[in-house]
């Protein structure tokens, strides 16, 4: 199958024109309410932690504000974490998993780490469910400087902000539907062939090429693994066509992709990739597997400072 065929947007063979992006911009509807599942349950956490605007959406600033959750007793003689969700705005355990985790942990590990959580970067694509900002433009291929994403460029100036980094967490999934839509647009969008290739079943990481942190990435699998089942490798020993370096680990390298994993220049990063469309995982596990993944992660960290 190729996307030329398939995908109803856009000419064969040729990158999109400004006008096939408006057709994709018009083609995508509210599926869900920023305001309805994200902004009551950070609204929520005021009483107990530092919450700010970091920025806004300018599709409509009114609609999608940005928000940072900060833990109390902020100072310099901690280290600092960061936890970014919603990158891909679809990507629902993200956004939840990482508001969870504000709610049930964040003032324990504040004893010894100053956290700032960045728990829905990309708010448009959370109501629209889509990888893409309104642009047709991948946030999390757009860290990098004078980005062309505004979800991008606004966790960037957090983060500029806050000062050294030494854990991120950034909160992904990997559904069904990159491969039935997402990346079948992004061959279209970009004017190449669409190839295949298989969804794993579970959770695994994707770690930084340029600094794997095996045993952090471990501690991080172990955490998940009492939670939900880790994806295994397919028959060519990879995950979405990478090799698999430990069980459940994949690399990337962060900075040179433009990820997110490279916002922070940390010593301490994965990226989690939970699998909601198991049928062995419930919503609620899917979060509760995000929250897994910080705690180990923070717990080996504790275990090395
Ligand atoms: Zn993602």
């Amino acid at each position: 199958m190729n996307t030329q065929e398939t995908y109803p947007i856009g000419t064969p063979g040729q990158k999109w024109t400004e006008q096939d992006r408006l057709a994709w911009r018009a083609s995508t509807q509210v599926k869900r309410l920023y305001s309805e599942e994200v902004l009551p349950r950070i609204e929520a956490l005021k009483a107990r932690f530092n919450v700010e605007q970091y920025g806004a959406l300018s599709y409509d600033s009114e609609r999608f504000p940005l928000f940072s959750i900060k833990s109390n007793d902020w100072n310099n003689g901690k280290p600092t974490v960061l936890i970014s969700g919603g990158v891909h705005g679809y990507e629902t355990s993200g956004v939840q998993g990482a508001l969870l985790f504000a709610d049930q942990h964040l003032e324990a590990y504040s004893k010894h780490f100053n956290i700032v959580i960045a728990p829905c970067v990309s708010p448009w694509g959370y109501e629209t469910i889509n990888r893409w900002n309104p642009l047709a433009i991948d946030p999390n291929r757009s860290f990098y400087a004078d980005s062309p994403a505004e979800e991008s460029a606004a966790l960037q100036s957090l983060v500029a902000s806050i000062g050294d980094v030494l854990v991120h967490f950034d909160l992904h999934e990997t559904t069904d539907t990159d491969e039935t839509e997402f990346r079948p647009a992004l061959a279209a969008r970009d004017g190449i062939e669409y190839e295949e290739d298989i969804i794993p079943d579970g959770f695994y990481t994707v770690g930084d090429s340029e600094n794997p942190q095996a045993d952090f990435q471990a501690a991080v699998i172990a955490s998940v693994a009492k939670v939900t089942h880790i994806a295994p490798a397919d028959n060519k020993g990879q995950i979405i066509g990478s090799d698999v370096v430990q069980q459940g680990v994949i690399l990337y390298p962060m900075i040179k992709l433009g990820l997110c994993g490279g916002v922070s220049n940390c010593q301490y990063h994965t990226t989690t990739e939970v699998y909601p469309d198991s049928p062995k995982v419930t919503d609620e596990e899917c979060n509760q597997a995000q929250v897994a993944a910080i705690i180990g992660g923070l717990d080996y960290v504790l275990s090395k400072i």
